[in-house]
């Protein structure tokens, strides 16, 4: 939640505390002096009765008993006061201490954003540069096989690299709103064909990525922020299914959406996990228990990105193991989309 917002619900609750606390006491002293002029009234009947004394008589009032109950009286109007201003004083530091921590706690959080995103501004040329260095060695020197395959291996572990630190770096920009989306007519079709096969070429050992694409679909898109949304979630598919399963990824329309779901054959995500998953750095289970490394970022950066174009994603069960992740994005209306195909329901996906 942004800071100014949750200053004014801070300052909202306070004035709403103050309010309630001065109807409160209004009420309630109210109360008390219709219930004084009632005892009052009955006290000067039982008086002027007992005393022989005209109705209308007033000389009760130099009674003790009077003084007595106009004192009593007095003190409760003042307790009321006195007890509420406590209550209130203590209410009103609560809620100024809750701020207080809260701002610092924003504070903290924009400081870390900020480092994160220094450094990984910091982190991508001297990678850009180790990488060009080793496609240099590659390409002039005529190495040995062994040798080849030490630089490959290199190259490798600083794409990896790269793709971690733009990772983190699009992940922070989008938690302090510095990214802003630049919108254009994307063809959905092409895009998550082309990188279904990049992630394919890369787990070609592993893993048989399927696809049932229907050509053509339109999307207003930032290129760049959905490729790595579409990344993030194939890696995944990979990352948490066992090796020579199969990946099925389906795009289709429905209605005024494009639809995008990856069905993978994993361990699939129990059920009271499905909305933790989406949070930042939130990982399933614990840094002992956990086999496959991350960093617990890329569905945030998937939900981040869905829900900057408008659309949303959520994670289903496949059948008969593995989840399916879905992708809703509104299509590009001001082109023509190729007609809907058979749209198949989430657990057909497979
Ligand atoms: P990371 O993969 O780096 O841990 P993510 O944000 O991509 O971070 O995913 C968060 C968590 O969601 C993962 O730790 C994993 O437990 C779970 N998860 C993500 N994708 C899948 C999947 N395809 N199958 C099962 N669990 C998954």
């Amino acid at each position: 939640m942004k800071k100014s917002r949750t200053s004014l619900v801070f300052f909202m609750v306070a004035f709403y505390i103050f309010a309630s606390y001065l109807w409160w006491a209004f009420l309630l002293i109210q109360k008390n002096d219709l219930l004084l002029e009632q005892t009052l009234l009955n006290y000067q009947l039982e008086y002027n009765i007992a005393n022989d004394l005209p109705k209308g008589d007033k000389s009760y009032l130099t009674t003790a008993d009077y003084g007595e109950m106009i004192k009593k009286h007095e003190s409760q109007k003042w307790m009321v006061f006195g007890e509420g201003f406590v209550f209130l004083f203590l209410i009103l530091a609560g809620t100024m201490q809750l701020y207080r921590s809260f701002s610092r706690e924003m504070a903290l959080a924009r400081q870390q954003n900020n480092f994160l995103l220094s450094i990984t501004h910091e982190l991508k040329s001297p990678l850009a540069s180790i990488r060009l260095s080793i496609q240099t060695l590659l390409m002039r020197l005529n190495l040995e096989d062994k040798f080849q395959r030490l630089l490959n291996n290199s190259l490798d572990d600083t794409d990896r690299l790269a793709a971690l630190v733009d990772n983190i770096l699009f992940a922070a920009k989008m938690e302090n709103s510095t990214y802003s989306f630049s919108l254009e007519s994307v063809n959905l079709s092409d895009l998550v064909e082309k990188q279904a096969a990049r992630i394919q070429q890369l787990a070609k050992d592993t893993h048989n990525i399927s696809t049932d694409i229907q050509p053509n679909v339109m999307v207003k898109a930032d290129k760049i922020a959905m490729s790595s949304a579409i990344i993030n979630l194939l890696e995944n598919a990979v990352k948490y299914s066992p090796e020579s399963t199969t990946i099925a990824v389906k795009l289709n329309t429905k209605g005024k959406q494009s639809l995008l779901q990856i069905a993978d054959q994993g361990p699939g995500v129990q059920e009271g996990e499905k909305l933790n998953i989406f949070d930042k750095f939130y990982r399933v289970g614990n840094e002992e228990t956990r086999s496959a490394k991350g960093t617990g970022l890329g569905l945030f950066i998937v939900k981040s990105v869905s829900e900057g174009h408008l659309g949303k994603v959520y994670v289903s069960d496949n059948e008969p193991v593995g989840s399916i992740f879905t992708i809703l994005l509104p299509l590009d209306i001001s082109v023509v989309q190729p007609q809907n195909q058979q749209f198949e329901t989430e657990s057909t996906v497979s």
